[in-house]
């Protein structure tokens, strides 16, 4: 029997409800993401990308469909049992950065192993492993405010790395960023994808989608588009 896809979207549609009418903001999209992709998403602003993300790393339950992820039926999972997988397998990197502004570069980092039960194990070394690898070490006692965007997202990716994540979502991630920022962040995402990590990102520019080995086209909530590029 050939193995599952490790991302595998069946039919998932969603509805945000809180709002009246309510916004079908996905509508049947089906999609496969084998383990060691880069797949880049793009399309027009409102067609459903950062809600896609957010299912794909558990953060929304779709309302209608079959949701799989490294073979496992997600809405099948215990809410324990989610937010241990979401701690250890995922992590996210948002266009806003989202560090917290009182703590150090060094705390927020280690911030990304909290829900670590294995977190308390050497937890010093890889919060210095995960900040070299984004070249980020030498601010480890700095706050937020004084670093620039770019270095800003670099903490935001090691916050996301440090637990060694098989998979990794952005959103956005150079959305706030200067050209050669953006590009030192792409960098870094390709270095972790060809080292093995899944990588997922959301971007508006032609320019990183080109270095995926994959893009995703959104339209009104429906995949428009879904290339696989030769090797
Ligand atoms: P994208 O990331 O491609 O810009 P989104 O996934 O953010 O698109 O949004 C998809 C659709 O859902 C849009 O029509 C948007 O207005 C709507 N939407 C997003 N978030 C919410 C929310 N919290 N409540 C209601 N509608 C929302
Ligand atoms: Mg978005």
């Amino acid at each position: 029997m050939p193995s599952l896809p490790y991302i595998a979207l069946d039919d998932i549609s969603f509805s945000y409800t809180e709002t009246q009418p309510p916004v079908h903001a996905i509508k049947g999209v089906t999609l496969a993401i084998d383990q060691g992709e880069f797949v880049a998403i793009i399309g027009p602003s409102g067609s459903g990308k950062s809600t896609l993300l957010n299912i794909i790393g558990t953060l929304e339950a779709p309302t209608g469909g079959v949701y799989r992820l490294g073979g496992q039926e997600v809405a099948a999972l215990r809410d324990r049992d989610l937010s241990r997988l979401r701690a250890t397998q995922i992590g996210f990197v948002f266009q806003n950065f989202n560090l917290i502004d009182h703590l150090s570069v060094f705390e927020n980092v280690k911030l990304g192993l909290r829900f670590r039960h294995d977190g308390l194990v050497n937890t010093r070394e890889r919060v210095i492993a995960a900040m070299d690898k984004v070249g980020i070490a030498h601010r480890a006692d700095h706050l937020p405010r004084h670093l620039s965007g770019g270095q800003q997202q670099r903490c935001a990716i090691a916050r996301a790395i440090v637990g060694n994540p098989a998979l990794v979502l952005a959103d956005e991630p150079t959305g706030n960023l200067d050209s050669k920022s953006a590009n030192q962040i792409i960098n870094i995402l390709e270095d972790l994808n060809r080292h093995g990590t899944t990588v997922i990102i959301v971007t508006h520019a032609m320019g990183q989608a080109d270095r995926a080995s994959r893009i995703v086209e959104m339209h009104d909530g429906a995949v428009h588009l879904s290339s696989r590029r030769l090797p």
